[in-house]
């Protein structure tokens, strides 16, 4: 029988044998965020499609070529999440958690939907880690939100990321730049294309972001905003850049990057890892000082950092970084026999009641095959039930590593031996586990 549909282009699916790298991500990404301070939020995957349109920007690739917009009845049309920050900036408002006291930092991985060419680290569908900072002016707050997204890609194990930051300024700084970009790009107006020529009146900021190669040559000599900035913007850069040296973070001033997002405001900053192709950029974020107020909220400055999880799974890969280790099954209890079928789910239950990973037979399988599986799951140890076991309240508990065996008994210290032999076990092979049960033991000293 023919599939009957096949995965949209452009998104991903996760196999179980694939799943453990998503989670190794997953779960340095939350445990760094809360270090820094920083409280997950959850947002819809959809929101009204004015919001991204206001946030995001009417003259950005996103708003004009790439969002999922779907009517509903009425006249209200809902678009899926191109980003996060939007969301999560009318969340943070919908909620009144800025009455909470300043300044409040969240932290958020979601999927992402943008209409985009499908090709390596560019999907439809994809994912991102976020974080929002907000109620902080101060240049400390950029320096510290880089330095999340730097620790993040530290413990993932990548190396040769490059950090460039830049600054484009403020409202002020922008108006004087715009000019000298318009009368830079008026001459070529006409090989431009057909977009930008509609951005050169409209946002010739963005003309700077352009993906065409054209576009791009003619921009070559373009205007740079660092000239452009006033004094206030210009300090405000400098103390970030020497907050960066204190926390002994490389960066690269790149007074190119102006970020797809039209909401930003003087920091914009970029990594970029060379080792996955063109779609390099694992992470951009930058300052948004106006968008709070934009979308309704008392004026609030803020920032943030979204990083693109596929592209960070792909450098991983591409850097043959470390994974954490997928948790195999701790005990496999073959049985023969339907009395010992029975006392196998008596046991497995308690087993399990306890915090054990058990499996047993669902698909009646010989004892040959039984010991086939357990070995294929890589099961710890396993357990050998048939009738001569019932009888005597005894079987023998096979490491399966080592191929030594022991008595144990199947009465109430089952649970007990068990456990005294996969503590023996795990301190021996487990390095987290050791040294969890050692951090613990100190703790206890201490007292
Ligand atoms: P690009 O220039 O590559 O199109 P962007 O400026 O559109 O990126 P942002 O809107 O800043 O990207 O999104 C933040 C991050 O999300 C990017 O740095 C990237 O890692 C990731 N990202 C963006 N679009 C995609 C996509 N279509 N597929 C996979 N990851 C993406
Ligand atoms: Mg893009």
């Amino acid at each position: 029988m023919a599939l009957l549909a096949k995965r949209p282009n452009g998104t991903q699916d996760v196999v179980p044998n694939e799943v453990y790298k998503w989670q190794t991500v997953e779960s340095v990404v939350r445990d760094t965020a809360q270090q820094f301070g920083f409280r997950e939020i959850r947002i819809p995957t959809f929101e009204e499609t004015g919001l991204f349109v206001r946030s995001v920007g009417d003259t950005t690739d996103v708003v004009q070529k790439e969002m999922y917009t779907v009517s509903s009845s009425g006249d209200k049309t809902f678009t899926l999440r191109p980003e996060g920050t939007a969301g999560t900036i009318r969340a943070v408002i919908e909620n009144g958690i800025l009455n909470d006291g300043l300044p409040q930092k969240v932290y958020y991985t979601l999927s992402c939907f943008r209409h985009e060419k499908a090709q390596k680290g560019r999907l439809r569908e994809f994912h991102q880690f976020g974080c929002e900072l907000l109620g902080a002016a101060s240049p400390s707050a950029d320096a510290d939100v880089i330095a999340l997204a730097d620790s993040v890609l530290k413990r993932l194990g990548l190396r040769n990321i490059v950090l460039n930051i830049n600054s484009i300024g403020c409202p002020e700084c922008r108006a004087k730049y715009r000019e000298a970009l318009k009368a830079y790009f008026e001459p070529h107006r006409s090989e431009l294309c057909a977009t930008c020529q509609d951005r050169l009146d409209k946002n010739p900021m963005r003309l700077l972001d352009c993906k065409s190669e054209e576009d791009q040559a003619i921009a070559k000599d373009a205007p740079l905003i660092t000239d452009y900035l006033c004094e206030d913007c210009a300090a405000h850069f400098e103390t970030v850049k020497k907050q960066l040296g204190i926390m002994g973070i490389d960066f690269t001033v790149n007074p190119k990057i102006v970020r797809g997002l039209d909401y930003y405001t003087r920091t914009v900053f970029e990594f970029i890892s060379n080792d996955i192709g063109a779609q390099g950029t694992v992470c951009g974020g930058g300052r948004y000082d106006g968008l709070v107020e934009t979308l309704g909220g008392k004026p609030t400055p803020a920032l943030g950092f979204a990083m693109g999880l596929e592209r960070i799974l792909l450098t991983m890969e591409a850097q043959g970084c470390e994974f954490m280790e997928e948790k195999t099954c701790d005990l496999y209890i073959a049985a023969m026999g339907e009395a010992a079928a029975e006392k196998t789910v008596e046991i497995v239950t308690r087993m399990r009641d306890e915090g054990f990973f058990v499996e047993y037979d669902l698909v009646g399988r010989g004892l040959k095959a039984q010991m086939k599986y357990a070995d294929k799951i890589k099961a710890k140890y396993v357990i050998v039930l048939g009738d001569s076991e019932l009888e005597s309240g005894s079987a023998k508990l096979k490491n399966m590593a080592t191929g030594e065996q022991t008595d144990i008994s199947l009465g109430e210290e089952l649970l007990d031996d068990f456990g005294a032999q996969y503590y023996e076990l795990m301190m021996s092979t487990d390095d987290d586990f050791r040294s969890f049960v050692e951090a613990f033991a100190d703790n206890g000293d201490d007292k």
